[in-house]
């Protein structure tokens, strides 16, 4: 089996990893790298840190900022 190498490969299977399952192959390579790899194991924490957040934007109402009354405009019109 090869060992993986390249970081670039390293952080492709990181975000592939978020969004399916690695094959075993695959993640165990990648675990191997991250065990070598403290520049790819940082990657790996911001890429979960990100992927959190992104989920936690997706659960947010969108409608909260149309609910808004308009108050900026504080000139009585007549
Ligand atoms: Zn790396």
């Amino acid at each position: 089996m090869n060992i993986l190498h390249s970081c670039k490969r390293a952080a492709e299977l990181l975000s592939q990893s978020l969004d399916e399952p690695l094959d075993v192959v695959d993640s165990l390579r990648l675990r191997m790298h991250l065990s070598m790899c403290g520049n790819c194991r940082n990657v790996e924490e911001q890429l979960h840190m990100i992927h959190k957040v992104g989920a936690g934007m997706g659960t947010l109402d969108l409608c909260d900022e149309q609910l808004a009354p308009p108050v900026a405009n504080g000139n009585p019109a007549n």
